[in-house]
């Protein structure tokens, strides 16, 4: 008998009908002599809501509330599941994470999980139920509620799968699976049918939206195989595993895009030792992340220019802590967030000279200027004007053969 872990995402659970078919779902699986672990977001749009009432209610909402707030909407989900695989024939509860309970470490509103206690649940599950567990939520060595961060019941899943030894762990969404790109910006977009966890890592930092990034890393230090599948399509989705597909010998697996980028440039920075420390010291302190970075070569051997991205949100503190900062100087400050940030990867790019010259020449011909490029031993991603976002990727796309 092997055991498996269902994880259902919002839109699957996004309604009373929704959930009597995923109940459904389940059964199947427990016909076929499954031990199942049933893992579950808040019904989709729930925790949005929560989070904007918190924030009505002040623009510093406690963190520590914050998470005993947001994760509320995975109970309601779990107990709906439960009653409904009750009301067809099942033995089911739901649990709650603090009553395992499952163990976090981290701040609050990005935990991290740290160790589940698997013996209630595995009694239940050896005397023939069906637990539901709670996604995203976790509790802390100071038995505060805490949660995992934005899409956080992936994290969820696969650590269960990792603490109860699961045969198999299948993430069940709105999509098909992991595509070569975005269908709705591309439609020549296709589905990918094995990509490696290292690929699947980049993509979803870069921007493809299937699953959280620290879930796939958590998966790969673990080497928990994902299935990526829709809820409500009998089609085979995407298998998350050591190795790419061995029969496709593309260079580039997929490409990802991001919108919620913002571009920052120090115009005349003095070119000395430090001054690239003390730019960006303060944004550390304050938990901004910068993302790409590019420094000129200094012409006169005295200043230089400094460009930066960060995410859209933390443009503005970013700019008043540049501002206030007296350890730099510079002549002015350029700011732009009307910027996309494109990205190719693959691991076939170790072993193929010239993918960037591809890239670059692709986008060229399209007149698309670049502004900024970073890359990786498995990505190269380049910084654009937004407008020509949709242009870029599909031009992306067929110069390295998805189409
Ligand atoms: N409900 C949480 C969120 O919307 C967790 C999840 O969906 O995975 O972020
Ligand atoms: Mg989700």
């Amino acid at each position: 008998m092997s055991l498996v872990v269902l994880k259902f995402g919002g839109t699957s659970v996004g309604s009373c009908e929704k959930i009597i078919k995923v109940a459904k779902l389940i059964k199947k699986y427990h016909k076929k002599k499954n031990k199942i672990i049933v893992v579950s977001s808040a019904m989709s749009g729930v925790t949005n809501d929560l989070i904007k009432k918190s924030k009505t209610i002040s623009n510093k909402f406690e963190k520590s509330e914050y998470d005993v707030l947001v994760s509320a909407g995975e109970q309601i989900a779990c107990s709906l599941l439960a009653g409904s695989l009750m009301d067809i024939g099942l033995k089911s509860r739901s649990w709650l994470s603090w009553q395992l309970p499952i163990l976090t470490e981290g701040n609050h509103a990005s935990s991290r999980i740290k160790k589940i206690n698997t013996k209630e649940v595995l009694d239940f599950i050896n005397k023939g139920g069906i637990p539901v567990i709670t996604g995203f939520q976790g509790i802390s060595i100071n038995k505060r509620i805490t949660t995992l961060g934005r899409g956080g019941s992936d994290s969820s899943a696969i650590a269960i799968a990792k603490f109860f030894n699961a045969d198999s762990c299948i993430i069940y969404t709105d999509v098909e699976g992991v595509y070569t790109t975005d269908p709705k910006v591309n439609l020549r977009a296709k589905k990918i049918n094995k990509i490696s966890y290292e690929e699947m890592l980049e993509m979803a930092s870069l921007g493809t939206k299937v699953m959280q990034p620290s879930s796939i890393q958590d998966a790969m230090l673990n080497n928990i195989t994902i299935d990526v599948k829709s809820t409500f399509s009998k089609k085979s989705g995407t298998k998350i595993t050591i190795e790419n597909d061995d029969f496709n010998n593309k260079v580039v697996t997929g490409i990802a895009y991001t919108k919620n980028d913002a571009k920052i440039t120090l115009v005349s920075v003095v070119d000395k030792p430090g001054v690239a420390a003390n730019i960006f010291k303060p944004l550390a302190n304050n938990e901004i992340n910068v993302d790409m970075v590019v420094q000129n070569i200094s012409a006169n051997g005295k200043e230089t220019d400094i460009t930066f991205t960060v995410k859209r949100e933390d443009i503005k503190n970013s700019l008043k802590l540049l501002k206030k900062n007296n350890k730099i100087s510079y002549k002015k400050i350029i700011q732009d967030d009307k910027v996309s940030k494109i990205s190719i990867i693959g691991v076939g790019m170790i072993s193929s000279p010239g993918v960037t010259y591809r890239m670059f020449k692709a986008l060229a011909k399209k007149k698309i200027n670049i502004m900024v490029i970073s890359t990786s031993e498995i990505k190269i991603s380049v910084l654009i004007n937004q407008k020509h976002t949709n242009e870029a990727v599909k031009v992306l796309h067929q110069e390295f053969n998805l189409d």
